[in-house]
């Protein structure tokens, strides 16, 4: 039995088997070889074993994701078998007499620097997906084994980080708890813990490459520990602790369907915040009034290429049919920060917090932030859809989105596409736009106030810093007093506000938010009951 701590970003107890997701950083060596049909030979047979990897993922994707979709790994079937890709490989074990794994990820770089520099967007994407299959390739020739969560039972998932873009391709229904060596509080591993209601710890100090799979493990996110191979004893304490918090969540089951209105009558909107189409199931299981957060840059994240306007606009209707008439609320494209997408080409930056990001991005190329408003619009026929931009600092800002909103409209008009115009917002999470809330109250429907980023930008700490943890603190007066400012702006137009970020689910801070006068929060579906239950309980 170990047992190691870390920091909890999300309570609850767990007991399972430990799934190890380990990096690929393998290194390719040059080796010299005898035998260069013996290297092709190898070639041929890894291969083969990638393309059926590929087709049992393009089967697996199919249904869970949709054809468009899927269609990558059959992209990546394709390019396996391109002749020139081929011949360089084999050329260069010939004639340089070089090994297999080595001429594959030559080979690789080679053809992905050759994409790169190619004029047309969609070639350039095509650079990642070469190098996805030189990889693939090399990590068959070394006998290394592929992550797949998938043909494993539910797992907690050991990682030394993990990306959005990790998290995103992940078989949600396979997963039992996070524990990471590294990540933040307010990393999106955490935010996707609290989403799905299970426990993760961060910053536990595991030795991953010693770290057996299956092994089974116990993680106790009150305590903020895991214990690994546990003993009869503690199996026991665990199972009996885990009982008592099944029957916790079991009380809350009976507030569904009641409203969430104090004592003495004030009412106020309980949301959720979901990543994409598939979390919805969360929503409509915790009862959530509607969506208050719908982040669609996860539609972006873990794919090689641009979703289509087809795709966005199937995933937006989709959650509007859903939610039958409650609200959705979609945010457009937040890329860029923590959220890096390679065919975005967006470069590396000194200061990527305050950098090329969200609506920057959507403003400077606006194809992109016009693809997606089409999807958008087209969608809202469907429900009741609401958009909101993401970073805003300034009016002008929203006045150049309301006459790109135009254009697209117009476009719309011209080609006999039935669309609406949805409810507009911004997110109130730059000092900036807190500040002169009273003006933008007066160019929008409402506000949704992002304090993950609120309270980075306000006290000049990085969200994503692990270092930085225990400064970073949205409860810091500045926080609240600046939500007081905007939620006044907002009422003295008209308008509406509401919280998105993870404060609004602090459940320390509820009954102030409802006294402040927030008509909205927006939270994690797993803590949509949590915060009903204490607004029943309160009096203003
Ligand atoms: C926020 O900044 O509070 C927010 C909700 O957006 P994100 O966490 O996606 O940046
Ligand atoms: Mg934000």
């Amino acid at each position: 039995m170990q047992c190691l701590e870390g920091k909890s970003v999300y309570k609850g107890i767990i007991m399972g088997p430990v799934a190890v997701l380990k990096k690929n950083d393998y290194q390719v060596k040059r080796r010299k070889i005898e035998y260069p049909e013996v290297e092709i030979t190898r070639v041929e047979q890894a291969i083969k074993e990638s393309q059926e990897q590929l087709q049992k993922l393009y089967d697996k994707a199919v249904v869970e994701v949709g054809e468009t979709s899927a269609a990558i790994f059959e992209v990546h079937q394709m390019m396996l078998e391109d002749e020139d890709y081929l011949e360089s490989i084999y050329n260069m074990i010939q004639t340089e007499q070089i090994n297999a794994e080595f001429a594959v990820a030559m080979t690789g770089d080679n053809f992905a620097e050759m994409f790169s520099a190619m004029d047309d967007d969609y070639m350039r994407a095509r650079a990642a997906d070469i190098k996805d299959i030189s990889e693939r390739l090399v990590r068959n020739l070394s006998g290394q084994k592929d992550f797949d969560l998938s043909s494993s039972e539910p797992s907690i998932i050991v990682a030394d980080d993990l990306s959005p873009s990790e998290t995103v391709q992940m078989d949600k229904d396979k997963i039992l708890a996070f524990v990471t060596v590294h990540g933040s509080t307010n990393s999106h591993t955490a935010i996707l813990a609290r989403m799905m209601n299970i426990p993760a710890l961060i910053g536990v100090p595991l030795d991953l490459e010693h770290l057996e799979n299956g092994v089974t493990a116990v993680v106790d996110g009150f305590q903020g520990k895991v214990i690994f191979d546990p003993d009869d004893d503690t199996c026991a304490q665990v199972q009996q602790r885990i009982k008592e918090e099944q029957e916790k969540l079991n009380l809350l089951q009976d507030l569904k369907g009641k409203e969430n209105v104090t004592l003495d009558g004030r009412k106020i909107n309980i949301y959720a915040n979901i990543g994409s189409v598939g979390d919805i199931g969360y929503v409509l299981e915790n009862d959530a009034g509607g969506i208050g957060l719908f982040r669609s840059e996860f539609l972006y994240l873990g794919r090689n290429s641009f979703p289509t306007e087809e795709e966005q606009y199937q995933a937006y209707k989709q959650a509007a049919q859903m939610m039958a008439g409650k609200k959705v609320i979609i945010r457009t494209l937040d890329i860029g920060a923590d959220k890096q997408v390679d065919y975005f080409n967006l470069g590396q930056e000194e200061n990527p917090a305050m950098g090329y990001r969200a609506i920057r991005i959507c403003l400077s190329q606006p194809d992109i932030f016009k693809t997606q408003l089409r999807a958008l619009f087209r969608a809202a026929v469907y429900g009741n859809l609401s958009i909101m931009y993401p970073m805003i600092t300034s009016v002008e800002e929203v006045e150049q989105i309301y006459s790109i909103v135009e254009e697209v409209k117009q476009e719309l008009e011209e080609q006999g596409i039935q669309y609406q115009i949805p409810e507009q917002g911004v997110m109130i999470e730059t000092p900036a736009a807190v500040m002169i809330s009273d003006e933008l109250a007066q160019v929008v429907d409402f506000f949704s106030i992002g304090t993950n980023d609120l309270t980075q930008y306000t006290l000049a700490i990085d969200r994503q810093n692990e270092k930085l943890d225990e400064f970073y603190n949205p409860h810091h007066k500045a926080i609240l007093k600046m939500i007081q400012i905007v939620v006044d702006n907002a009422h003295a137009h008209g308008k509406w506000a509401g919280i998105c970020g993870e404060l609004g689910a602090d459940t320390t801070l509820t009954e102030e938010f409802v006294r402040m006068g927030v008509d909205e929060l927006s939270v994690a579906p797993s803590m949509v009951l949590k915060l009903r239950k204490i607004v029943r309980e309160m009096k203003v």
